[in-house]
């Protein structure tokens, strides 16, 4: 499936795409449960960083062909932007996104990479990247990304100590507010659950966050071979379905930050509803549904095919959407 020939030829000829989104272009075959709507691209070889769970980190000893659980092979630039049109106009597509690493130029190859996009349709584009300055930010911007994201990640500082080294956890997330308080509604953030903060430290990320106008994509946290977290356990199904409960009620406004209760440790065991309310706020099932940029469904990034879905990258089925919420019933919770 890896085609090293083009990757060999040099960055500007050839960009990684996920392997969904390949199919999704018509640039391989592949069965799918759940097809991307978002296509997921990648610039950059190994990231000058050391996130602790990332298969792209200077230390990971994972192959270079994997992004979380998903392989990236190379094509042309110029068959991905027809694929990224005839996709877009067909309805199949809402949105590409880049997922940058820190490699060098990084910040010139995605801009050129923006404008290419944008040439070659009106999709909405997302950039997943390490920016450094406000100037970075606006350059994107102005190169044709309607969304800017640079990943948090970790919930806490305490958690970026160990998951993220060299990451000054707490200038990213003020870079962040004021990056969001210049560019409503064109930045956003991921944060993972699992990587050891409490409830009550991603939580509380979470509002502040929303607070501050971001976007938040949630990912759960998922081991990966070659990564020094390899061994690290993803997060308990249920406690993640609380915490995304928890994360769209806030984001609708359904529930404020100050009513969730927590035990001594940081768990989550209330959302200040009655289990009524509870179960009628999220009926309709967006809830275990993938967060982040719209459109943006990450099919099998945390999950493998035909297993546990952490995230749904599509609408929940009524019995699916019942059993879900029975589960967080059964276990206590609200
Ligand atoms: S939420 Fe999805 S589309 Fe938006 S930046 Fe993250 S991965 Fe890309």
């Amino acid at each position: 499936m890896l085609r090293t020939d083009l990757a060999e030829r040099g960055p500007s000829q050839a960009w990684r795409v996920s392997v969904g989104s390949a199919a999704v272009l018509g640039l391989c075959a592949v069965q799918m449960d759940a097809t991307p709507t978002t296509a997921y691209l990648m610039l950059g070889e190994r990231c000058a960083r050391r996130c602790t769970f990332c298969t792209q980190a200077r230390d990971s000893q994972a192959s270079s062909a994997l992004l979380s659980r998903v392989t990236w092979p190379p094509f042309r630039q110029e068959e991905i932007l027809q694929g990224i049109a005839a996709a877009f106009a067909q309805g199949q597509l809402q949105r590409a996104c880049f997922q940058v690493t820190v490699s060098p130029q990084y910040i010139r190859r995605a801009e050129e990479a923006i404008r290419a996009v944008s040439a070659a349709c009106p999709i909405p584009i997302s950039v997943s990247i390490a920016v450094r300055s406000l100037a970075e930010v606006e350059r994107l911007l102005a190169a044709g990304a309607e969304r800017v994201t640079l990943a948090l990640d970790a919930a806490s500082a305490r958690i970026a100590a160990q998951a993220k080294p060299g990451l000054d956890w707490e200038r990213a997330r003020q870079f962040l507010y004021a990056a969001a308080e210049r560019y409503p509604g064109h930045i956003g953030t991921h944060l993972i659950a699992g990587l050891g903060e409490t409830d009550q430290e991603l939580l509380s990320c979470l509002a502040d966050l929303y607070d501050h106008g971001l976007m938040v994509g949630l990912f759960a946290f998922t081991p990966i071979p070659g990564t020094p977290m390899a061994h690290h356990p993803p997060p308990d199904i249920i406690r993640y379905r609380a915490l995304q409960a928890a994360r769209w009620l806030l984001a609708q406004g359904l529930v404020n930050a100050r009513a969730l209760r927590y035990d001594e440790a940081g768990r989550l065991i209330g959302l200040g509803l009655t289990k009524g309310e509870m179960a009628r706020l999220l009926e309709g099932g967006e809830a275990f549904r993938t967060a982040g940029c719209a459109g943006c469904n990450r099919p099998y990034y945390n999950e493998r095919p035909g297993g546990v879905l952490y995230n749904y990258p599509r609408p929940l089925t009524p019995k699916e959407n019942a059993r879900e919420i029975g589960a967080l019933l059964e276990r206590g919770f609200p």
